[in-house]
């Protein structure tokens, strides 16, 4: 079982500030992971497709996502469908199972009524906000029962299929940069970088 409270600490620390949306993607991914019955991907064994989007309240919900399951970035194995749902799929690519999770949109709609809420919409930093508005929260989303805040879906099958990364580079024939050899574009048979290839158009 993956207890969200252990990853606290480290993903406040990640994360930059106290917030509550952070900790719901540690509660979120916890119950994600337990419902499929997986430990933190050490590699790409998790895949995690989160719905949310760039330029919306409560996107700090996905760096909790990643803090809990080891789904990031840099390891490519989370991506994000830009749609505007506080919500996502997570896949165990062993199984061959996902499951998708959602705040539940009462739950949700409440929380951007907060005080804390209110006052990032005033345009205070979150790190500027005090204490006593912003740890009872956090309190509140770290002890909350799960099937208050969260929709789980049933475990679903799910194909997913493995693409392999490259390892082979070459230079770019213009500006002498090292490029992994899938990027490179065929421009009047020169091997040249992506940034190179549009400065040619
Ligand atoms: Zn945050
Ligand atoms: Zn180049």
């Amino acid at each position: 079982m993956i207890n969200a409270k252990d990853y606290f600490d480290i993903g406040i620390k990640f994360h930059g500030h106290k917030c509550p949306a952070m900790p719901l993607g540690l509660r979120a991914g916890a119950a994600a992971m337990n419902a499929l019955g997986v430990e933190r991907s050490q590699d790409k064994e998790l895949v995690m497709v989160v719905e949310t989007g760039n330029d919306h309240a409560a996107g700090c919900f996905v760096d909790g996502l990643m803090t809990v399951t080891g789904c990031t970035y840099g390891k490519s194995n989370i991506k994000k469908t830009y749609v505007g749902k506080m919500a996502f799929t997570l896949i165990d690519t062993k199984q061959q199972k996902a499951v998708r999770v959602q705040l539940k949109p009462e739950f949700f709609g409440k929380m951007l009524q907060s005080p804390f809420v209110q006052q990032r919409k005033q345009g205070v930093p979150p790190q500027d906000i005090l204490a006593n508005i912003t740890d009872p929260l956090v309190e509140g989303v770290m002890n909350r029962a799960e099937e208050e805040f969260l929709a789980i879906s049933p475990v679903f099958d799910y194909h997913f299929e493995k693409t392999k990364g490259t390892f082979d580079t070459d230079l770019c024939a213009a500006c002498g940069e090292r490029v992994f050899v899938h990027k490179l574009q065929n421009v009047d048979s020169k091997k040249i970088c992506i940034p190179c290839a549009e400065k040619e158009k």
